[in-house]
Parts: C-alpha cells; sequence; structure tokens
C-alpha cells in the first residue's frame, strides 16, 4: 500500500539526549514507514547549537514562520555543569526561549488521558489545558530587601517628559521586602489573541482568571484586553463553533476546576499558569503523558513534549543499559504537528493518521503494556507488565498496523 503523503514540509527540530533517542525510535517505527513527508530538519542538539553560535537555533524558528508547523524535540539548556561537560564556548539561552521569542508565542499544556490511570480528581473526564502567559509578572522584577525605616515608592518617568507619577508604596518602620513588577498591553493583547486562537482549533471554552477585585489596575488591565480582544475579534467565531469565553477570579477558577469535567482551557497569568501546570502535571500521573504546544498570534505551531531531555535515563543508556523511558508526549507532539499540517493542507488521511497513532498509543497503555513512570500511577492489575521503551513502541506499531491495514500505511 502506498505512504499517506504529507503535502506541504514539516519544520522537524532535533535535541538532546534520552528524548533524542525516543525521538529516533518513533520516527523510525511510528511514523516514517507510513507517511511521505519532507522534513525541514534543524539539529539543535547542544553541540550543533555551540557550533553554529546558536544561530541554527534561529533558523529554525524562522523555518516555522516560513512553513507554520513545527515539531521539537527536549533540548538541554545548559548550566555550568553542561558548558563543563559540553566544553561550550558559552551559556547559550534556553532554545526555548529563543524560539518563543521569535514566534511570540504563548504555550499550552495537556495531558493525555488513559483510563487506567485516573487522575487525582476523579470528576476530571476530558483534559483541562493551561495556557499559561509567558512574559512579565513575578519573573521580570525588580527586588529590593529593605534594611530598615525608609520609604518604598513606585515611580514612573515619562519618556516625553511628562509628568513623573509617584506613589508611596509602604512607609516601612522596620526592615522588610519590597517588589516591582510590570507587564504590556501589546503582551497581554498577544497572550489573549493566542488563547482564542488555540480555544477555537480545539473547540473548548476559555475561562480566563485573575484577581481584579484585589488589584483594580493591573490585573483589570488583563480582563479589559481579554474582553476588548474577545469582542472584536472571537466573540462571532466563538459562537458559531458553540463555544465560551468567560472571566471569573482566580479562587473561584480553582474551585471551579475541582468540580469541573474539564475540557476547557484555563488561561492564566504567568505565576497562576506556571503553579497550576504542575499540579495538573502531578494529577494525571506523569510527566511524560503531558503535550505542550506554542501558539503564536500569527497562527504559527510548535509541538513538543512538556518533559525535559531525561538525562538520568539517558546516561544509563550510554552505559549499555536498557531504560524504560516514556515515549508517549514525543508520540503525541508529532500527532499534534500531524493533525494541523493536515488540517492546514486540506489533507484528511493526514489528520486521520494523526488521530490513529494516537489512539494505538493510548490502547497500549490501556492493555497494561507500561513503561516504568507509569507502572508507579497506573491502577493495579495482574494484566500491567513493565516493558522497555523499545518494547513499548513495538508494541505501539503492532497496533498500528492493525488498525492501519485498510487505509493506511505500507
Ligand atoms: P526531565 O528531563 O523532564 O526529567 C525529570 C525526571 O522526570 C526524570 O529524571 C524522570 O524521572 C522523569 N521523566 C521525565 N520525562 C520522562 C519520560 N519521558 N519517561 C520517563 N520518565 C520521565 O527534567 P530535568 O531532568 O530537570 O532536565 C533534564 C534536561 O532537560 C535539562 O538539561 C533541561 O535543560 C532540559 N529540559 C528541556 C526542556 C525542553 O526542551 N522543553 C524542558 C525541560 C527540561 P526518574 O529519573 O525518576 O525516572
Ligand atoms: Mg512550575
Amino acid at each position: 500500500m502506498q505512504k499517506i503523503s504529507v503535502k506541504r514540509p514539516i519544520v522537524e527540530i532535533d535535541g538532546d539526549e534520552m528524548a533524542r533517542i525516543m525521538w529516533q525510535m518513533v520516527k523510525d517505527k511510528l511514523l516514517l514507514p507510513y507517511l511521505d513527508m519532507r522534513l525541514e530538519y534543524y539539529d539543535l542538539c547542544l553541540r550543533k547549537r555551540d557550533e553554529t553560535d546558536d544561530k541554527i537555533t534561529e533558523k529554525a524558528a524562522n523555518a516555522i514562520k516560513k512553513y507554520g508547523v513545527g515539531v521539537k524535540c527536549a533540548t538541554i539548556t545548559p548550566n555550568k555543569a553542561r558548558v563543563q561537560e559540553y566544553n561550550l564556548k558559552q551559556e547559550w539561552k534556553s532554545p526555548n526561549g529563543t524560539i518563543r521569542a521569535i514566534l511570540d508565542g504563548t504555550i499550552f499544556r495537556c495531558p493525555i488521558l488513559v483510563r487506567n490511570i485516573p487522575p487525582a480528581v476523579k470528576n476530571w473526564k476530558k483534559p483541562i489545558h493551561i495556557g499559561r502567559h509567558a512574559y512579565g509578572d513575578v519573573y521580570k522584577n525588580q527586588e529590593i530587601r529593605v534594611p530598615g525605616s525608609g520609604k518604598g515608592e513606585l515611580v514612573f518617568t515619562p519618556a516625553d517628559g511628562g509628568a513623573v507619577i509617584r506613589l508611596t508604596i509602604q512607609d516601612f518602620k522596620g526592615p522588610g521586602i519590597l517588589q516591582g513588577i510590570h507587564n504590556t498591553d501589546a503582551s497581554i493583547r498577544s497572550f489573549a489573541t493566542s488563547c482564542f486562537t488555540y480555544a477555537l482549533d480545539q473547540k473548548i471554552d476559555v475561562w480566563f482568571s485573575a484577581k481584579d477585585t484585589i488589584s483594580k489596575i493591573y490585573d483589570t488591565r488583563f480582563r479589559q484586553i481579554f474582553e476588548e480582544e474577545y469582542e472584536m475579534n472571537w466573540r462571532k467565531k466563538f459562537e458559531e463553533a458553540g463555544i465560551d469565553y468567560f472571566y471569573t477570579l482566580i479562587d473561584d477558577a480553582v474551585a471551579r476546576i475541582m468540580k469541573s469535567e474539564g475540557g476547557i482551557l484555563w488561561a492564566c497569568k504567568n505565576y497562576d499558569g506556571d503553579v497550576m501546570s504542575d499540579m495538573l502535571a502531578s494529577a494525571n500521573g506523569s510527566l511524560a503523558m503531558m503535550t505542550s504546544v506554542l501558539v503564536s498570534p500569527d497562527g504559527y505551531f510548535e509541538y513538543e513534549a512538556a518533559h525535559g531531555t531525561v538525562q538520568k535515563h539517558y546516561y544509563r543508556h550510554l552505559k549499555g543499559e536498557k531504560t524504560s523511558s516514556n515515549p508517549t508526549a514525543i508520540i503525541f507532539a508529532w500527532t499534534g504537528c500531524l493533525k494541523k499540517r493536515g488540517g492546514l493542507d486540506k489533507t484528511p488521511d493526514v489528520v486521520e493518521f494523526g488521530k490513529k497513532l494516537e489512539a494505538a498509543t493510548i490502547e497500549t497503555i490501556e492493555s497494561g503494556i507500561l513503561t516504568g513512570d507509569l507502572m508507579k500511577v497506573a491502577e493495579p492489575n495482574p494484566k500491567n507488565k513493565q516493558v522497555y521503551t523499545e518494547e513499548f513502541i513495538d508494541a505501539i506499531a503492532e497496533r498500528l498496523e492493525k488498525d492501519c491495514k485498510f487505509g493506511c500505511g505500507k
């Protein structure tokens, strides 16, 4: 049988360590036998980034701008230890940060649900997606350890020479702490646009939460921009798609999420998204069961697994040991990308293949064939069997082969 033809190129961004090993296995056993695709390949392994003075990362991001859709393997963000380990010219910046800065995106995370790993919250039936604003607030702050009595102030000096705005934050009578944070209208608007784009793509409601009752200027500005954006550009499209947007206070959102059955996008401010996405990953069992996609306000998509390079497993792999690392999120990064590529290209067979590969992966896990991380969290069952990564991928391939007998594949 003929391979399925993927009409337009996909930007493939390779990475490091165990994630790179799994990446290759997934391609060799689950993708290339079935798909005829043109891959614009960028190798972002740490050595290549060092060799090219990190230019390769910028090229990869620009390729996503050109082709619209990319898929990325986890990469090492170097620290001092890595600079030594790889004898690097310098401590290169996080590739994800560089790519995000070029595409101006927002990151969405979503757990992959399987029946035999029940979420910690029993009424969660559908995935809860989190959209985290990845700019500003406490992540780009200035802080002062106040040594003793004195006045803490907030000052804005206009560039055009206008009147200085000065507010007293606190008249300190003794030692304390002080912090200044900011955000920009442009970044908040781009966050809102990305959230509405993603939710419409997924056909799910959007909840946006903040604390505007307390933060009457800062958080209120977030709320206003979301509302303006929704009314101006999205309400009609949302109504046509049968989905909804609403704003609620962050504490109300937290309370409601526990009672909800999921199937929503929860748009979170930077700190809330940081905390809540980790809670969600843990409540759903394993880091390797979490997908991540960067959506730019211009409609570019970059898919990846939420986990890192799985360094500890890689060192065992280098010693010749077999590991039971979980490739599920990597597989879903590829299927997400294929479904998007197929959707944009209007090639339903590519979308269909992505869905079949997802189903084969989920069914494999549900049949009790598990990697080590899943073995620890799956419901006990005599059928459960821990397998090595390669065996796990082989089991998926076997299922896919059966599913694909009529319609896709070799
Ligand atoms: P990590 O690679 O996500 O791994 C942390 C731990 O989580 C692992 O040691 C393992 O636990 C478990 N784990 C994660 N993914 C798994 C999988 N697929 N299968 C089974 N277990 C899995 O995070 P890290 O160790 O903090 O970071 C390692 C490197 O990844 C760093 O150099 C960091 O810069 C990079 N990183 C890259 C990205 C990215 O490119 N998107 C994201 C995060 C981190 P056990 O050891 O207990 O089995
Ligand atoms: Mg976090």
